[in-house]
């Protein structure tokens, strides 16, 4: 494959915090990859609902103006000088840092860049990378979901939430969702949920525990925070664990230690970065992932595309509740 050398590109460029509008579509230097690096022409760009939280500030944005987005997939156009073991024309994705995946073009360390399976797509590959390695992480390494346990699983019907389902019931896990409309419940159904609470009609505590017939759950999966931890350290067993890996309603208020004691309850806030630190561990989380989309324990809902250049209008859904599964730019030729 011949592919031309990119000078410049067009890239998601934000100069100040603020609501989807301050995502602008702009020229950009790209520049050519140093030692270490590669140079990707971008193929497709998953959504994440970080890239919300570093656009409004929530997590501390990098110097202005920068590029939102972490995750994409590409096919490699330049390789840095005495790099072995990439070449240009292969397809890689990668999902974490570095920040700066809303562009046609993007160079990145070669050590964050993983192989994309022929068997899987670009779309799809962009869908489930960090999405699928954070369910991977949240599943079987923060704490280690087996047949039996019961989970409870926030915005079930969301990009992340959509794969936590699937996965934990494939682990022999009774499921119990949450989401805000019947659509979603209806999408969490076949997602795998064996019970689904539309918490806009239903009271989450109390169908829990007529659920779990006054038990709880052994693990809750909360990425809504704010709005749900209380309820969500309410639904746990004893010696149950909370998992808060998100805050799409907004920071949770701190958790006093005597909510904790009264069941002997364990608390973490992971974060997928520090469980992909090393290669090894980036590539056993992708590999698990990739496989499991290859033998149909994951279904990848790429339930919405919007070109890159549109960007805003993919961050305006997703915070208003509109999307379901995962969102997907694809760069404008
Ligand atoms: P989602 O597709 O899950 O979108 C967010 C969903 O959360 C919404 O669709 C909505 O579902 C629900 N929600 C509830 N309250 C609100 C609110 N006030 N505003 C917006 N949404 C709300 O997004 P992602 O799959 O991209 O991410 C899910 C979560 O996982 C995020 O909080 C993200 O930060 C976190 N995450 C954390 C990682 C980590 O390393 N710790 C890694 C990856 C993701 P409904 O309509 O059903 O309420």
């Amino acid at each position: 494959i011949r592919i031309p050398m990119a000078a410049k590109a067009k890239a998601i460029r934000v100069h100040e915090l603020g609501g989807p509008e301050v995502m602008r579509w702009e020229e950009v230097e790209v520049g050519d990859p140093k030692e270490g690096e590669i140079r990707i022409r971008t193929t497709a760009i998953g959504v994440n609902f970080i890239d919300v939280y570093f656009r409004k500030g929530v997590y501390a944005a990098p110097a202005m103006p920068f590029t939102p987005g972490m995750e994409a997939v590409g096919v490699v156009t330049a390789v840095g000088p005495g790099l072995t073991g990439r070449k240009v024309g292969d397809v890689v994705a990668y999902a974490g840092n570095p920040m700066g995946s809303y562009a046609q073009e993007q160079i990145l360390p070669a050590s964050v860049a993983v192989p994309v399976p022929p068997s899987v797509d670009h779309k799809q590959a962009a869908s489930v990378m960090l999405k699928g390695m954070t369910a991977h992480v949240l599943l079987r390494r923060v704490f280690k979901v087996q047949s039996g346990h019961t989970v409870l699983v926030h915005a079930a019907a969301g990009g992340v939430g959509s794969l936590l389902c699937q996965w934990a019931n494939a682990l022999g896990a009774t499921v119990i969702g949450t989401v805000s409309n019947e659509e979603k419940a209806a999408q969490a159904t076949q997602d795998g949920c064996h019970h689904v609470i539309i918490y806009t009609n239903e009271d989450v505590t109390t169908r829990v525990k007529e659920i779990t017939s006054g038990k709880g759950v052994n693990v809750v999966y909360d990425s809504v925070g704010k709005d749900t931890y209380k309820a969500s350290v309410e639904c746990l067993a004893s010696r149950g664990f909370m998992v808060s890996f998100g805050q799409s309603s907004g920071k949770p208020d701190p958790i006093p230690m005597s909510d904790l004691a009264s069941k002997s309850l364990f608390l973490t806030r992971p974060s997928l970065m520090h469980y992909t630190a090393t290669r090894d561990e980036l590539l056993e989380s992708a590999g698990e992932v990739f496989a499991n989309v290859a033998n149909g324990v994951l279904r990848v809902r790429v339930n919405h595309t919007y070109p890159l250049s549109e960007a805003a209008r993919a961050h305006a859904d997703l915070e208003a509740r509109k999307t379901s599964g995962s969102i997907v730019l694809i760069p404008d030729s």
